[in-house]
């Protein structure tokens, strides 16, 4: 047939972002940076990268961006290596954008000339139509007239993404986009960035150190550490199957129960680099199970999170409020288990 003989010859398709052993460290610093990154993206995903402060969250952002050159390894954007600072008059490649920690606005102008002021004036009546376009999309309209200097951490915030997002870049990059803005402004703008992934099939790289921000809005998540990728897959299966002990505690703050105990509480035998991984929700109070003395109670509004102790046994666990006080005797239900490495 002939669809089958063109599938056979058909080329394996160029990942939308591919970076290939990419290292890069810092002049003085040589063991910061990030090494021996593979890494694809594909178009349209929402990758959330995790990873604590000095992991290499923002070394990696920039060398995808172009603001970095990479010392080993090579970076592609639809199959062409994406040029570094030195090879282009304005680093940055043009159909990305960044977002950094500093807005990088124009305080003392207004929003609408923030925006407006990143399209050129060849067509005037499309600048305007696509400025009030994309204040719409995020919500910011009725800012239009406000200097940025007087509007929220929040609003500017999305200032700031509508700077990037009137430009119609393909994939955009998000550097801790959350962490000048309050709780409730925080919601919002997750909300936001899911729209801009789901409604413009934007390409969205999103860095953080908060876990929940990744669990909740990302296709992929990468876990990084001093430079390295632990994981690399759907929330789901991270959460499900860590690598390892750390990646299950930065993750959900995961209780880490070592051989001794998982054989003296769980009749559960471990090798010597095993650990088992139990989230604060797989645990529960019973009639029988690890008897344990309350140590702390942390009141959450609609749960308390309980710090227990067993022996040498230290376990934290959420429970409906209100059932248990401090120094009471409990009896604690490991619902479920996970084996990780050490
Ligand atoms: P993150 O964004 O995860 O906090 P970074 O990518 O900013 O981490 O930094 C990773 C490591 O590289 C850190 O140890 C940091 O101190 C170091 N580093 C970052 N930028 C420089 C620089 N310009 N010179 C020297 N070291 C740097
Ligand atoms: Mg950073």
């Amino acid at each position: 047939m002939e669809a089958g003989f063109l599938l056979i010859f058909e080329p394996m398709p160029e990942p939308y972002i591919h970076l290939n052993q990419v290292s890069k460290s810092y002049p003085g610093n040589p063991l910061a940076g990030v090494s021996d990154i593979d890494l694809q993206i594909a178009q349209g995903e929402f990758v959330a990268v995790l990873g604590q402060s000095g992991s290499g969250k923002s070394t990696l952002l920039k060398l995808i961006y172009g603001l970095l050159s990479p010392e080993k390894g090579e970076i592609l954007f639809k199959g062409k290596r994406v040029l570094g600072p030195q090879e282009q008059l304005i680093p940055g490649h043009e159909k990305m954008k960044i977002i950094a920690q500093d807005f990088n606005l124009n305080t003392y102008a207004k929003v609408y000339e923030n925006i407006a002021c990143m399209l050129s004036n060849t067509d005037l009546q499309a600048k305007r139509r696509k400025t009030l376009e994309t204040m719409e999309f995020l919500r910011i309209d009725h800012l239009a007239e406000r200097r940025t200097v007087d509007l929220s951490g929040g609003e500017q915030q999305r200032v700031a993404i509508a700077r990037a997002l009137v430009t119609q870049p393909e994939v955009l990059l998000l550097d801790e986009p959350f962490s000048q803005v309050d709780v409730m402004m925080r919601k919002q703008l997750r909300a936001d960035l899911k729209r801009l992934s789901t409604q413009l099939g934007i390409t969205l790289i999103l860095v953080s150190h908060d876990p929940f921000d990744g669990l909740s809005l990302a296709d992929h998540l990468l876990v990084i550490r001093n430079g390295k990728i632990l994981q690399n897959d759907h929330p789901k299966q991270i959460v499900q199957q860590p690598v390892n002990a750390y990646v299950a505690e930065l993750l959900l703050e995961a209780n880490i129960i070592h051989p001794a105990e998982a054989a003296n509480w769980l009749a559960i035998a471990l090798d010597e680099d095993q650990r088992l991984a139990v989230y604060p929700y797989e645990l529960s109070l019973a009639e029988q199970g690890i008897s344990a003395e309350v140590k702390q109670v942390r009141y959450q509004a609609n749960s308390d999170e309980l710090e227990v102790k067993a022996g040498a046994l230290s376990l934290t666990l959420t429970v409906p409020s209100g059932q248990v006080k401090l120094g009471d005797e409990v009896f604690v239900k490991i619902n479920n288990y996970r084996i990780v490495q050490a």
